[in-house]
Formats: C-alpha cells, sequence, structure tokens
C-alpha cells in the first residue's frame, strides 16, 4: 500500500533531523491554534465595540476594548514571529533531510550490482527515485505539517461554529468533498502518466545532454548532427508537453465544478446566518466570527483536502525512491568468508558459462582458461569473443551461470568481496576521466593506504606519465578536465598512462591491463613493456591486447574466439600451427610490410 510509505518517510525524517523536527511539531500546534484565537478575540472586539458606541464611548467602556484591542495585536505579531521561526526551522531541517535521503540514495547507488546499471528499467527506477529525492521528501513533510495545522485550526474553528448550529461544520465539510474527489482523480491520473512517460523524459534528457555536453561539442559540430537532436528533442517535448496540458485542463475544469458547489453551500450558510441577525437571534458580533470562521474555515477546509492529495502523490512518488533503496544485492559477501590467498597455483576459469543479466545470448561457454601464479598472460581475439568479460567475473561484478572462477582453487565466490577485489589492480578499457587533480587520479586507487607523494611518483613513472605531470602548470596539483576552473585537459594516450599509473599504485597481486597500450605507437608499446615486465614482478598479471608486440613478449598467449579459448600456448609456438593466431599474424606481417605500428588480430566479432 502506497500510504504506507508515509510513515517510513517520517521515521526517516526522525533520524535525519530529531531536534528540529520536535521544534517543527511544536511551532505547528502553535500555529494551528492561533488562528482560531484571532477569530474568537475578533468577536469580543466588536461586541466590545457596539457596547462602548452604545454607551457614548465612556472610559469604562472603552478600556476593556483598548485591552482587547492590544491582545489581538500581539496575537498578529506572535503569528507574524512563529512564522518566520517556524520557516527558518523549516529550513535547517530541508537541509538536513537532502543530506540525509542523498546518504542513502548514494549508499545504495555504490552497493547495488553492476547489472543494476545495464537496465533500462532500472535506469528509470533509478531516476525517477532522483527527480523525486529532491523534492519529494521535503514536500511531503510541508504537506503534512500544513495538514496538520490545518486540522487543528480547523477543528478550533468547528467548535466555534457549533453553537449557532451543529449543521455549520458539517456544511464546510460537505462543501469541500467535490474538490477532494477531483483531487485524488487528478493525483492518480498524474501519476500513472509520470510513470508510464519515464522512458521519454529519459530521452529528452539524454537529447539534452548530447546537445550541451562537452565531449559530445566536437563530433557535433564536425558531423553537424546539433539539429537532429534539436528536433527530436523538441517533437518529444512536444509529445509530453501536449499530455500534461491535457490533463491540466481536466484538472481545471474538475476542480471549478467543485468550486461552484463548495460556493453554492457556504452562500446559503451566510444567507442564514444574516437572516439570524435580522432577528436579533446573534448579535454583530457573532455574525463578525461565524463570517471569519466559516470563511476561513472553507479555506482551511481546502488547504486540508488538497495536503490530503498532495500527501497522497508524493507517497506515490515516493514509493520509486523506496523500491530502490529496497533493491536486493544479488552479489554478496558468503556468511563466513575464507581468507584471500597469496596465489602460489594461480587463477582458474572452470567449465565457466555466462549471459549478461536479463539477455539471450550465451557470452562464454565451457570456457577454461588458467593463467598460472607470477606470469604474465595475454589473451587475443576479436572484439566482441568475450575478453572484457573475463575481468568482469575475475572482479565478480557478476557470477557465472554455471562452473566457477577459483583462486588457488577456492572458488571466489567464498570470499569476502571487499578482500577479493583488493587483490586486484585494473586498468579498464575505458578508463574515467576524473577531473580532480593530477595526484588524486593516480591516488584513487589505494585511498585505503593512503598513498605519500613518492609512491604516487612512482607509479608515475612506471605508466610513463611523470613528465607529463612535470610539465603541467602545478604539477601533481593540477585541476585536469574542463569541468572545474582553470582545469587542463589531456589527451586520449595521457589519460591512458594516468590510468596506467592508478593501476600500477595499488599494491594488488592480481594486475588486469585490458588493452593497455591502446592509445600508445609501438615505438611507445615496446618500451613500456620491458618497463612493466620489470614492474609487475612475480605479480600476476592478465593482458588483453590486441597487440603482437605485447602478445610475443607474454609467458603465455590465449586465444579467445565466440567465447572460448581456442588456442593456448607462447607465442613461437602458436606460430607453428595454422590457428587463427598463426593466420592473423601472416596476414597483418604481409599486408602491413613496411608499415611501422604492429600488426593487430583480425577475426570475425559478433
Ligand atoms: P571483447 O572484450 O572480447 O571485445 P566483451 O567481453 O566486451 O568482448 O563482450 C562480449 C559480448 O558480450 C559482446 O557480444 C557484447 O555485445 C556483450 N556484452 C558486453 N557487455 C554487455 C552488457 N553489459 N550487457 C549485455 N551484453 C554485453
Amino acid at each position: 500500500m502506497q500510504i504506507g510509505y508515509l510513515p517510513k518517510t517520517l521515521r526517516l525524517v526522525w533520524t535525519a533531523a530529531r531536534g528540529w523536527t520536535s521544534a517543527w511539531a511544536g511551532l505547528l500546534l502553535l500555529q494551528g491554534l492561533l488562528p482560531a484565537a484571532t477569530v474568537y478575540l475578533t468577536r469580543l472586539l466588536v461586541d466590545g465595540l457596539v457596547k462602548a458606541l452604545n454607551s457614548q464611548g465612556s472610559w469604562e467602556s472603552v478600556q476593556p476594548v483598548l485591552f482587547l484591542a492590544l491582545v489581538v495585536a500581539m496575537v498578529v505579531l506572535l503569528t507574524e514571529v512563529i512564522g518566520s521561526v517556524s520557516s527558518w526551522v523549516g529550513s535547517a531541517q530541508a537541509e538536513l533531510i537532502r543530506d540525509h535521503f542523498s546518504a542513502l540514495t548514494h549508499e545504495k547507488s555504490v552497493a547495488v550490482d553492476l547489472a543494476f546499471y545495464e537496465s533500462p528499467e532500472d535506469h528509470d527506477r533509478l531516476a525517477r527515485a532522483r527527480d523525486d529525492l529532491n523534492s519529494r521528501p521535503l514536500a511531503l513533510l510541508e504537506s503534512s505539517g500544513t495538514l496538520i495545522q490545518s486540522a487543528i485550526t480547523l477543528l478550533a474553528m468547528g467548535a466555534l461554529l457549533i453553537p449557532y448550529g451543529v449543521w455549520l461544520p458539517f456544511a464546510l465539510l460537505v462543501s469541500t468533498l467535490p474538490a477532494l474527489f477531483a483531487l485524488i482523480r487528478f493525483n492518480n491520473r498524474y501519476h500513472q502518466w509520470w510513470q508510464r512517460s519515464t522512458p521519454e523524459r529519459r530521452r529528452v534528457q539524454y537529447y539534452d545532454t548530447l546537445l550541451t555536453d562537452s565531449a559530445v561539442a566536437p563530433e557535433l559540430r564536425l558531423f553537424n548532427f546539433g539539429s537532429h537532436f534539436q528536433f527530436a528533442f523538441q517533437d518529444l517535448r512536444k509529445r509530453l508537453r501536449k499530455e500534461r496540458l491535457d490533463l491540466s485542463k481536466r484538472q481545471f475544469l474538475a476542480q471549478l465544478g467543485a468550486s461552484v458547489i463548495g460556493i453554492l453551500i457556504s452562500g446559503i450558510a451566510v444567507v442564514w446566518m444574516v437572516w439570524q441577525c435580522l432577528n436579533g437571534r446573534v448579535t454583530l458580533g457573532d455574525l463578525a466570527l461565524f463570517y471569519q470562521a466559516f470563511n476561513r474555515g472553507q479555506g482551511l477546509m481546502h488547504s486540508l483536502l488538497r495536503n490530503m492529495g498532495n500527501i497522497y502523490s508524493h507517497t506515490l512518488f515516493l514509493g520509486n525512491m523506496f523500491e530502490f533503496l529496497a533493491l536486493k544485492v544479488q552479489i554478496e559477501d558468503p556468511a563466513i568468508p575464507a581468507p584471500v590467498p597469496i596465489l602460489k597455483k594461480g587463477i582458474r576459469f572452470h567449465q565457466v558459462k555466462f549471459r549478461y543479466p536479463g539477455t539471450q545470448p550465451v557470452i562464454l561457454e565451457d570456457l577454461n582458461l588458467t593463467i598460472p601464479a607470477g606470469q604474465i598472460v595475454a589473451i587475443m581475439g576479436p572484439n566482441g569473443a568475450g575478453k572484457s568479460t573475463l575481468i568482469k567475473l575475475l572482479c565478480r561484478f557478476y557470477d557465472p551461470e554455471a562452473g566457477c572462477v577459483k583462486l588457488d582453487g577456492t572458488d571466489i565466490r567464498k570470499f569476502s568481496l571487499e578482500e577479493l577485489r583488493n587483490q586486484i589492480t585494473v586498468l579498464f578499457q575505458w578508463p574515467i576521466h576524473y577531473h580532480l587533480t593530477a595526484g588524486q587520479n593516480i591516488a584513487l586507487s589505494d585511498l585505503q593506504a593512503g598513498a605519500g607523494p613518492v609512491e604516487i611518483q612512482n607509479a608515475a613513472q612506471a605508466a610513463g606519465v611523470d613528465e607529463i605531470i612535470a610539465s603541467l602548470p602545478q604539477g601533481y596539483d593540477t585541476q585536469l578536465g574542463r569541468w572545474f576552473f582553470s582545469g587542463t585537459e589531456l589527451s586520449g594516450g595521457e589519460w591512458q598512462r594516468l590510468a596506467l599509473a592508478r593501476a600500477f599504485l595499488r599494491k594488488a597481486q592480481i594486475m588486469i591491463l585490458d588493452e593497455p597500450t591502446s592509445h600508445l605507437d609501438s615505438w611507445a608499446e615496446a618500451d613500456w613493456f620491458d618497463r612493466f615486465r620489470a614492474l609487475a614482478n612475480g605479480r600476476t598479471v592478465l593482458i588483453i591486447t590486441h597487440r603482437f608486440t605485447i602478445a610475443r613478449r607474454a609467458d603465455i598467449v590465449h586465444v579467445m574466439e565466440d567465447g572460448r579459448i581456442v588456442e593456448p600456448g607462447a607465442h613461437d609456438a602458436l606460430l607453428a600451427p595454422a590457428g587463427p593466431y598463426a593466420q592473423s599474424w601472416q596476414r597483418q606481417n604481409s599486408r602491413d610490410v613496411g608499415k611501422t605500428s604492429e600488426p593487430r588480430i583480425v577475426g570475425k566479432g559478433r
């Protein structure tokens, strides 16, 4: 039940800001009672005035009126003061709550399986949760506050009205019921539309990013596809806008009808009360009280219903956030984790079968692969063969459907995730460009160890990026990227070397490099590998590469095709049989005669 999210939200609000929430509740009570006190005092004031006028303004009759006027002034002043205090308390509470909810969502987005980021439905869910996060909890709190305050005032006003006719509070209630129905209907429709249109709204956002993102800007200009996406954006927005405006039109008509009914009922009540006054059954003060109480009562009733509707709507929306927070993580630690061994035998993929969650194609099948401890193993193969997928399984971003991955004979599912990943350092194929300083870009891989400047410099040296960093305006303290003020942009190759330094910094026994030299020329590549071998120094290394320069220097080369290892061996041994490796080598060598760059393996791909 969606409304069940209300107590959940309030509990979170309480956890986030206990003190401010208590103050908020106290102020609400006062703010609820003060308007009724004002109305009651008005009646006394009007009756006092009439009496004073009847007694030709004698001091005895004027004195209480002056006193009452003073009290009314104090109450008005108090109302103002409380209003200001309450907005201060509200903004402090809002800041704390927003940060608390952000912390919860961030915690979850770091913990969820990698698969989460690859499913469009989950992306939709995260987009909705993030949309809602910024505004909904606070809006819910505000609506709940106004609801409670209006309810208190309304009860007090109702109590003031009862002496003039028991039916008056009921008339108040009935006059606002059509508005309530209109509201609930609209909220439901709006929420359905919002859920339904999430993919389109996300697409709109994506077009917007394409049109404004700095990384896209060069291609956008060269291929001149700006107007294409502008048009696509406008087109989708037009559809969404039309749907939204249709909803608003319906809402407007329903509200108009409801208001007319409300005005009719209050008109009847006012006429009846004026009639009573003309017949001398009530005083002028009573009439003033009635008018104020009924009029404000109706406003309050509307506010009450509006806020009920809002609360209902906010809880519908907050459902997305709670759904996201309740996501179950699939890749988990075992109950009693085994310690990760110092590798003596090596890494073994045993009869591994794997499909990406939610997709049909089998990516790896009956895959067997051994990476002996302390050796450098290269894996070659055409695009789409499943090489990068191997890395993801070894890091346990996913678990295999059948078979297992073992370290020295122990299934990696038996280790704690954190400990397992601590033993691995990876240069990913598309490393992230962190818009931080050059030093921070390297230090990120081992924040726990808290590497000092010397270690960072050594890693940079090993990756061949130290001279590049030294030539930057502030050396290791240079802000990189263009996101922030005075940032320096690097070339693709420089970013890759920086990422390599990041991978080197981490003192992990398993090192994985996915296309480590894709941005280097072959001259730099050969030099790079010699230095790398010295650096690897007994670590177990898995290199995914297209370059024979690298493959032929590795201890073992595996050739992978269609999710299987087809040829294991050393470079020279692999050249003997007429397998894909030898063929590729020959084909590429003959085609590339005279070229300086190294041949790349070619394959059929997928
Ligand atoms: P390689 O590294 O050998 O080029 P990958 O391991 O990246 O190949 O990809 C192997 C196959 O898995 C490809 O067909 C690719 O389309 C598919 N694939 C890769 N990542 C995903 C993913 N996140 N979801 C679904 N399919 C994927």
